[in-house]
C-alpha cells in the first residue's frame, strides 16, 4: 500500500464564462493544466445575482463530457434537440457531448445563492464522435454514506467503499471509470480510500482546511485549490480547523493527445478545425 501525497497544487483563479458568469477555475485555467482525463474544473459560488444571472446562453461542445453538480441554486438546461433538465440543489447532470451538442444553462432564480461545480471529462478518440448522451441525476439518486471516522460522502460517480460496504453512484461503466465524491469531514476526522494505482486523482477543497497525505509527510491544501495526488493506491486526508468539504475525483487516464479550442476538445488540430467548420455549417451535431 502506498499513500498518495500532494504532488501539485492548482489554485483556482477568478474568471468569467458564458454571458459573464463569475467563477473560479483550477484545472483548465492555463493551457495544458489538466489531470488526464479531467480537463477543467470550475467552481461557482456567490450570493450576488449579478455574478450568475446572465447564465450560459446557447453554446456548443464536442469531444468530451461535462458534469455539473449543484450545491445550491437552480439551473435549467436546454439543448438543440429539445431536451430539458432542471438542475436543483443537490442534483447533478452528466452530459456526454460526443459528436456535438448545442445547449444553454440558465439560472432559474433572480436572487439567492448559486453554488456548484462543472467538471470536464475527456473522451477517448473512439468515443469523441458518439451521439450525445445525458443523465440527469436527481438529489435523491445521489447516495449519501456515513464515513467511518465521522462525516459523510455523496457519491456522484464510481464506487465508495466504507468498511467493506460498497456504494455506487448512478454513473458507472464509462471508459474513464470516474470516481466523483463530495466529502464533508468534521474537524479531526480522517478519510482514507483505495484508488487504483494507475488512475489519476485530485481533490478540490471548497471549504475548510485539509491535510493531505501520509502522517508525517502530509501537506495542507489551500481552500479553493485543486490538489493533484502523486502515484499510490490510497488516499488519506484529515480535516482541520472547522472541518473540510472537498471533492475527490479520480479516473483512468486516456493518454492521447489533447487539442482544445474553446468548447471543442479533440486529438488533432485538423479535428478541431473540422469541429469549428461543422459548427459554422450547422452540422456539428449531425
Ligand atoms: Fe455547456
Amino acid at each position: 500500500m502506498t499513500i498518495r501525497n500532494l504532488q501539485q497544487v492548482i489554485p483556482s483563479v477568478p474568471t468569467s464564462d458564458g454571458a459573464g458568469v463569475k467563477l473560479r477555475r483550477s484545472l483548465g485555467s492555463q493551457r495544458g493544466l489538466y489531470v488526464d482525463p479531467f480537463l477543467m474544473l470550475d467552481e461557482f459560488s456567490t450570493d450576488n445575482p449579478d455574478d450568475y444571472i446572465a447564465g450560459f446562453p446557447a453554446h456548443p461542445h464536442r469531444g468530451f463530457e461535462t458534469v455539473t453538480y449543484m450545491l445550491d441554486g437552480h439551473l435549467l438546461h436546454e439543448d438543440h434537440l429539445g431536451n430539458r433538465g432542471d438542475l436543483k440543489s443537490g442534483g447533478a447532470q452528466w452530459m456526454t457531448a460526443g459528436r456535438g451538442i448545442i445547449h444553454s444553462e440558465m439560472p432559474q432564480q433572480t436572487e439567492g445563492r448559486m453554488r456548484g461545480f462543472q467538471l470536464w471529462v475527456n473522451l477517448p478518440a473512439n468515443e469523441k464522435m458518439n451521439p450525445a448522451w445525458y443523465r440527469d441525476i436527481e438529489p435523491h439518486e445521489i447516495p449519501q454514506v456515513t464515513l467511518a471516522d465521522g462525516g459523510a460522502a455523496k457519491v456522484i460517480a464510481g464506487t465508495l467503499n466504507v468498511a467493506g460496504v460498497e456504494t455506487s453512484g448512478v454513473i458507472t461503466g464509462h471508459t474513464t471509470d470516474p470516481l466523483y465524491i463530495d466529502v464533508d469531514l468534521p474537524n479531526g476526522a480522517t478519510f482514507t480510500h483505495f484508488i487504483a494505482a494507475d488512475y489519476s486523482a485530485f481533490l478540490y477543497l471548497y471549504q475548510g482546511e485539509l491535510q493531505v497525505g501520509a502522517p508525517g509527510s502530509a501537506r495542507m491544501l489551500k481552500t479553493q485549490s485543486a490538489g493533484v495526488l502523486s502515484a499510490g493506491d490510497q488516499i488519506t486526508v484529515t480535516a482541520e480547523g472547522g472541518g473540510a468539504r472537498f471533492l475527490l475525483i479520480a479516473g483512468k487516464p486516456i493518454q492521447q493527445p489533447v487539442v482544445q479550442y474553446g468548447p471543442f476538445v479533440m486529438n488533432t488540430r485538423e479535428e478541431v478545425e473540422q469541429a469549428v467548420r461543422d459548427y459554422q455549417n450547422g452540422t456539428l451535431t449531425q
